[in-house]
């Protein structure tokens, strides 16, 4: 490979106590535990490692750094009440606050690289209203169960992440970025998705914020760093009951170049990811409805688009093989389209191997596909393709999520600097901690701002940001 070195392997994360700036070697937990009474605190080892992790063993690089990461004290909370007591108790005592909903983020988010206390959100689950066009929920409230809410009106989220049995709202848009739904309505931080947010700041008297529309974006993938989100206000459409299909191709190209033929208005699509045939022996449930011949678009298509679609398909050489109603294929025992995308394709093939692992890539956009045939040819069988066609900021765009064998770290960076060397293509690196080695790459300076306003001490998820400088801490 013959790449120019763009990408830098970044330093380690930075775990243990001696990174947090406060004293925590001489913390008396049964002092802070009884700060907390009232409150369901979990100080059983096991529980504590369990509430400690999220899904970041995809990574062995993180695997290897955040094993020995756990929480000195796991507190439940199901009220705004306890939330301002856990808060409060934090900033008096100067402890490391990390906040944990549904657990599935990928890359350590709610990983307390310092220990001390990770406060579990996911009794904060109510839906508080809905209007014809929005939803207000807790922030803990899981994205299905506000979405089977909002059917009961007509309604349906804008997007969910495919997790979405277990990941909360709060979750979503503190370490998302987009999902289900992106194809059809951009991305978490497009205007008009997000409405409202409140949001309780780390202090030993906790305030409330209010953020309204654009201002969310100070909370948006700041990786619970910057306040605890109570509750937010987000943009519904009236509900659809999508088709969810399989169309498959003869090549990998053919099922990009449908892609890019299948990214305009013309179409009303809420999934598009196509996935190469490579990946066939993990989708065991489907059978020869994605064969090892035949390289998948993966689908969610409004009825009225349908008879469009299939031509679409049809012109690219392609053929439909399974199409139906979520209900339809669950009944079938076969998976709905979006289990089949996103990082569900990481997760059906580790399920089976755990020798593969990932890299995230956001292509130069108008999207070429001849970039991801060059990646074909010349990983061979060390990487396999698949992309998520997306909108984002008001232009289809295409994002890859592939699908990579371990062979060690020097070899992630190397394909890393590959695939940066040519082609426009951005790694967004999922091997490691903060916001800014991973998708961001720039520090967020209003995102610090606000974290200064927030949580003035610097004691939320310590070590997730590189913005944050212990000298910027006013003391408590
Ligand atoms: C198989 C798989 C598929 C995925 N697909 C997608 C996808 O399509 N799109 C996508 O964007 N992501 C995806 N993800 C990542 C993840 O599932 C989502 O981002 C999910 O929304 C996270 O929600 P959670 O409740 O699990 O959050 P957690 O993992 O618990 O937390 C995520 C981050 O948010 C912070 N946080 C949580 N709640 C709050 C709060 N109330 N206030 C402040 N901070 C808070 C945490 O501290 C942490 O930093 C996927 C992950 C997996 C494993």
């Amino acid at each position: 490979m013959s790449a120019e070195p763009t990408i830098a392997r970044p330093l380690p994360a930075q775990v243990g106590r001696e990174a947090f700036p406060y004293d925590l070697d001489s913390v008396d937990w049964n002092a802070v535990q009884a700060d907390l009474r009232g409150l369901n605190v979990l100080t059983r080892p096991a529980q504590r490692k369990q509430h400690s992790k999220d899904f970041f063993w995809y990574s062995p690089i993180l695997s290897a750094e955040l094993s020995d990461c756990v929480a000195d004290l796991v507190v439940k909370v199901s009220t705004e009440d306890d939330v301002r007591q856990v808060c409060a108790v934090a900033a008096r005592r100067k402890l490391p606050l990390t906040i944990r909903a549904g657990g599935t983020g990928n890359y350590g988010q709610c990983v307390p690289l310092q220990g001390g206390l990770v406060m579990e959100v996911g009794g904060m689950a109510r839906v508080l209203d809905i209007q014809p066009g929005r939803i207000r929920a807790q922030a803990g409230a899981r994205m299905y169960d506000i979405e089977m809410a909002a059917r009961e009106t007509g309604q349906a989220l804008r997007m969910w992440p495919s997790t979405w049995h277990v990941a909360t709202i709060g979750g979503f848009i503190s370490g998302g970025f987009g999902g289900i739904g992106s194809m059809r309505h951009g991305i978490l931080r497009d205007p008009g998705n997000l409405l409202r947010a409140r949001v309780m700041t780390v202090e030993r008297e906790p305030r409330v914020i209010e953020l309204v529309g654009d201002e969310i974006q100070q909370v948006q993938h700041a990786f619970g760093t910057n306040g605890v989100i109570l509750d937010v206000e987000v943009a519904l459409s009236p509900a659809v009951e999508w088709v969810h299909g399989t169309a498959l191709f003869p090549s990998y190209r053919k099922a990009l170049d449908f892609a890019c033929a299948a990214s305009t208005p013309a179409l009303d699509l809420f999934l598009l990811s196509t996935v190469e045939a490579r990946f066939s022996p993990f989708y065991t449930s489907m059978g020869d409805r994605f064969p090892p011949d035949g390289h998948a678009a993966f689908t969610m298509v409004a009825p009225a688009s349908m008879p469009k679609f299939e031509s679409l398909v049809a012109a690219h050489g392609g053929r439909i093989s399974m199409a139906g109603t979520e209900a339809e294929l669950l009944a079938a025992g076969l998976p709905p389209a979006y289990e089949c995308a996103y990082n569900h394709t990481t997760l059906q093939a580790l399920k089976l191997d755990r020798s593969w692992t990932y890299l995230q890539v956001a292509y130069a956009q108008p999207f070429d596909p001849a970039v991801v045939q060059r990646h074909l040819e010349i990983f061979g069988d060390d990487v396999l393709q698949h992309q998520d066609h997306a909108r984002a900021g008001g232009e289809f765009g295409t994002f890859g999520i592939l699908l990579v064998r371990w062979k060690g770290i020097d070899h992630q960076y190397e394909l890393m600097r590959e695939i940066e060397s040519q082609g426009g293509c951005q790694i967004f690196n999922p091997h490691v901690v903060t916001i800014e080695d991973g998708g961001m790459k720039t520090i967020d300076n209003r995102q610090i701002a606000f974290k200064q306003q927030s949580d003035p001490m610097g004691l939320m998820n310590p070590g997730k940001t590189r913005g944050w400088r212990h000298d910027m801490a006013r003391p408590g």
